[in-house]
């Protein structure tokens, strides 16, 4: 398949027009560290490599607010905000080891466009709360802004909110404009361990709804981690905080917490697994049930049971029933191209919601030049 590298919004205005032309799809392709998720894209088309949009534009720490390329590697991102002590809230993981590809490599663009959240999620919100503003060209081959670069912005449609999770099926993003947030000097995880399902999610909902402004509540086997974080004296009390919830059961520290949070993050539990990976997202009460139900050979909770990972035998359909009478949904992030295509990666969608999944993707990409077929067919 032809590849046109793009590297600057002009050259991807231009690639559009041709594609328009032609009638000739485009996949675009970001670092391709995520091309394993989701449908294959039906490609009698192109390739566009937007790789070459990278770096970061704008960034004002005082502000909380930084414009990037969506070429520019997470990492680059994440390094940049650490040295003025902030990070990005929706904690983005690294799925390139467990969807086929090298480590290090993701693209912030891909990480919006995937709706690709990690623990800290729980605390600091979700991408969709954090892309301010944004530019793109759409299907017409224009290109265009929508948000701001300010966080108190709130004017006209929230367009942005779209664009996380739509899997590039609505426009090309060309810039970025996120909101971060201070990272505290000082993390500590505590484990309290020898607890059930149902104890240890109750545990971490305990303690979700405590002012301790945990950012990682997670549940694997039999052991509930928590990570607070903070500066030394208000941290050390938090932990104090911590242990008097505890009613008496113990917490240990763990000494490789932020290392366990990252594994989470990236669903590295999975990674020598044949198993299939799903993300559940459930009412955070329902996780231990949900769990129970599916008995998948491998699982964890996070964000206090709100996601719930399961690996599942290849091919085995036994999630989506038991997420649904919980009232959830589910993702499979990652499977055999044969069982994403059968089982639907994304929820499978009534005809209403169809209906108007389809009207949003005509009114931005009329043609269907854009990834076809990567979330639903047809979209
Ligand atoms: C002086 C001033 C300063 C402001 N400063 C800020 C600021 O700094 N930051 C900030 O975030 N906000 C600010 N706002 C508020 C912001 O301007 C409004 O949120 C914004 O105008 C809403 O715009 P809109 O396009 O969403 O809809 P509107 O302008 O409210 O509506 C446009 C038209 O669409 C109609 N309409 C709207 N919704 C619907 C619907 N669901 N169905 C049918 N018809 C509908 C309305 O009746 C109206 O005719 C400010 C407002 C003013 C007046």
């Amino acid at each position: 398949m032809p590849t046109h590298k793009a590297s600057t919004e002009a050259e991807i205005v231009e690639a559009v027009m041709t594609a328009r032309a032609w009638k000739s799809p485009l996949e675009i392709v970001g670092a391709g560290t995520k091309q394993a998720f989701g449908r294959a894209v039906v490609t009698m088309g192109s390739v566009l490599d937007v790789s070459g949009l990278r770096g970061i534009l704008s960034y004002e720490p005082n502000e909380l607010i930084l414009t990037a390329a969506p070429g520019t590697p997470v990492a680059e991102i994440a390094a940049a905000l650490a040295e003025k002590g902030q990070r990005l809230g929706f904690d983005p993981p690294d799925w390139g080891p467990l969807l086929g590809a090298a480590p290090g490599l993701g693209t912030i663009g891909g990480a919006i466009a995937c709706d690709a959240n990690g623990p800290a999620r729980v605390r600091l919100g979700a991408v969709r709360d954090q892309l301010l503003g944004f530019r793109g060209v759409n299907g017409f081959g224009e290109a265009f802004k929508a948000g701001g670069k300010v966080v108190k912005n709130v004017t006209g449609f929230d367009v942005p909110k779209l664009m996380c999770g739509a899997m590039g099926t609505l426009c090309v993003l060309t810039e970025v404009t996120l909101r971060v947030f201070p990272k505290p000097p000082l993390s500590t995880v505590l484990a309290v361990r020898d607890l059930s399902p149902e104890e240890g999610f109750a545990l971490l909902r305990k303690v979700w709804s405590s002012p301790l402004d945990a950012t990682g509540l997670a549940f694997s086997r039999d052991r509930a981690l928590i990570r607070l974080e903070g500066e030394k004296a208000p941290l050390a009390e938090k932990c104090t905080m911590l242990r008097a919830l505890l009613g008496g059961r113990a917490a240990e520290e763990v000494p490789d917490g932020e290392i366990a949070f990252r594994a989470i993050a990236n669903g590295e539990m999975f990674l020598d697994t044949p198993y299939d990976v799903w993300r559940a997202f459930v009412p955070p009460a329902a996780a231990a049930g949900v769990a129970a139900e599916i008995d998948a050979p491998l699982w964890l909770g996070d964000w206090a049971g709100g996601l719930l990972w399961l690996g599942t035998l290849p091919g085995s359909d036994t999630v989506r029933a038991a997420v649904h009478r919980a009232g959830g949904h589910a993702v499979l992030l990652r499977a055999a191209e044969e069982t994403r295509e059968r089982l639907d990666t994304f929820e499978p969608q009534s005809a209403v919601r169809m209906a108007v999944t389809k009207s949003v993707k005509a009114a931005f990409d009329p043609l269907g030049l854009f990834n076809p077929g990567r979330m639903w067919d047809g979209v």
